[in-house]
């Protein structure tokens, strides 16, 4: 499979290369050149594969030929085998329409490990291939940093270094991160906001001396091959309630819109469903979009739920493309007027095309309490802000006859302050966290400084192992 950009201009690459560079050189993000289809047969097969062979198998036509099948089934099972439930995404049963889909059984507690475990080995097996190194920058507001420096935490050929801004993420998302021991990960709290832990970020990558001297590389929520990770998930938890037989519909809690735009991908790939809801909280641009074709910028308000605190969804550039009959030009035109003017372009036609398949919904913070509190006593079960977004959408839809999954984006105990003001109760960190604060902690401190900054990465990349 070659991948394009959707502006239209970047050189076509394959999958592993996708993997490598993240974004597109034109400022686009890699899409499929053509979409594989999975067979009605295929579909079925996977509810009797184990889970992580089940991924391999999805994402096997869009990694061949860089990585084949067995190579990907290998990796899945050494990335899926650190998770803790034994069905490693199970479905559990809501109410008589409803199940949600737990995704939070990964090392950090959040969706995210779902596909950052399998890049750790995807990067890996990539670059002792080529006998390259590579060194990961990011930045975080607490949940990304940690997975994925538990996905690159001992991986060979790779540095990972995570900026965050210093006494701004919480002590658990901190220690999440620091208390990783690992020599090629490096921690540090900048002496700034998290905007400008971005902007270092961007400033690194933008200088092409340092770019290429420790090969610098993203895993940031538009790489390819999360997605494709994604993917596999929603194509399996299908299956498992019927699919190709009967369609299902999922409801998706959504900030940079990669979660729910990898539903679209199995979709597009052949897997029977119905219908996305995308779930906000107040931070809504996609709410109005898919209401009213309004796809304009507001300030970012903090809410319950910050890993949706988001207002530009990077990902919706890749449905875009596609409602824009993969028309790179018109992109990047529509990209550099939401740029210039804080609206995103988009005709009647476009929006009437997505609306057939997406919804909006938006949960206030009282909205997201009062979801905790029902389904704390309905169930017992305790489920974590995010994850509430997307019930709360799911109750407000009538059933259409078709089986109705949440995606549960977190553990309950990730945000703990939350889930006890809704519910009363403060739900414990599973074992494999339960001394996290006793750990020690590892991590430098610099100042907003991007010279500095450069300068710390410049003298440890690359030092875990001997040249
Ligand atoms: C990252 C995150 C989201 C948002 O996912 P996107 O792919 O950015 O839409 C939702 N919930 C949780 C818990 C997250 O960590």
């Amino acid at each position: 499979m070659r991948y394009i950009s959707t502006r239209g201009t970047a050189p076509a690459l394959d999958f592993a290369d996708a993997l490598l560079a993240g974004l597109a050189d034109d400022g686009g993000l890699y899409v499929p050149e053509i979409w594989p289809t999975l067979a009605p047969a295929d579909i079925a097969a996977l509810d009797g594969l184990p889970f992580a062979d089940a991924v391999a198998r999805v994402m096997a036509p869009l990694a061949a030929p860089s990585i084949g099948e067995a190579a990907l089934r290998d990796m899945a099972r050494a990335a899926y085998a650190r998770f803790a439930h034994p069905a490693t995404a199970p479905l559990v049963q809501l109410d008589r329409h409803t199940w949600l889909l737990e995704l939070f059984h990964g090392p950090t507690l959040a969706f995210k490990d779902f596909a950052l475990q399998l890049l750790g080995h995807l990067f890996e097996h990539v670059l002792s291939r080529r006998r390259q190194r590579a060194t990961i920058v990011g930045a975080t507001s607490g949940d990304t940093g940690s997975a994925a420096i538990e996905a690159m935490a001992g991986r060979a050929g790779i540095d990972i270094f995570i900026l965050h801004p210093q006494g701004r993420v919480s002590e658990v998302q901190r220690r999440q991160m620091t208390t990783v021991d690992a020599a090629n990960v490096h921690n540090i709290a900048v002496e700034c906001t998290f905007d400008d832990c971005q902007d270092i970020v961007k400033a690194l990558f933008a200088d092409r001396v340092l770019r290429d001297e420790v090969r610098l590389a993203a895993i940031n929520s538009i790489n390819w091959a999360r997605i494709a990770a994604q993917a596999a998930y929603y194509a399996i938890a299908a299956a498992s309630l019927g699919a190709p037989a009967r369609a299902v519909s999922f409801f998706v809690p959504t900030g940079n819109f990669g979660n729910v735009y990898a539903g679209w991908a199995a979709r597009r790939m052949g897997v029977q469903i119905d219908r996305f809801v995308a779930a906000s909280n107040r931070n809504d641009i996609l709410f109005r979009f898919f209401a009213n074709g309004d796809m304009s910028l507001a300030p970012v308000v903090p809410s319950l739920s910050p890993s949706m605190d988001i207002q530009v969804s990077s990902n919706f550039e890749r449905l875009l493309f596609e409602l824009a009959g993969r028309d790179g030009a018109a992109v990047a035109a529509a990209m550099a007027a939401f740029r210039s003017d804080g609206t995103l372009p988009v005709t009647p036609a476009q929006l009437a095309e997505a609306r057939t398949l997406f919804a909006g919904h938006r949960s206030d913070d009282e909205d997201t309490l009062a979801t905790m509190a029902r389904v704390h006593a309905a169930t017992g079960m305790l489920v974590d802000p995010h994850t509430a977004t997307a019930i709360s959408a799911a109750a407000a839809l009538a059933p259409s006859g078709s089986p109705r999954i949440v995606l549960a984006t977190a553990h309950p105990a990730k945000f703990p302050d939350a889930v006890e003001r809704a519910t009363g109760v403060r739900p414990a960190l599973p074992p494999h966290l339960a001394d996290l604060f006793d750990r020690p902690e590892r991590c430098a401190t610099l100042p907003g400084d991007v010279g500095a900054i450069a300068a710390h990465i410049r003298s440890r990349a690359g030092r875990a192992v001997a040249a």
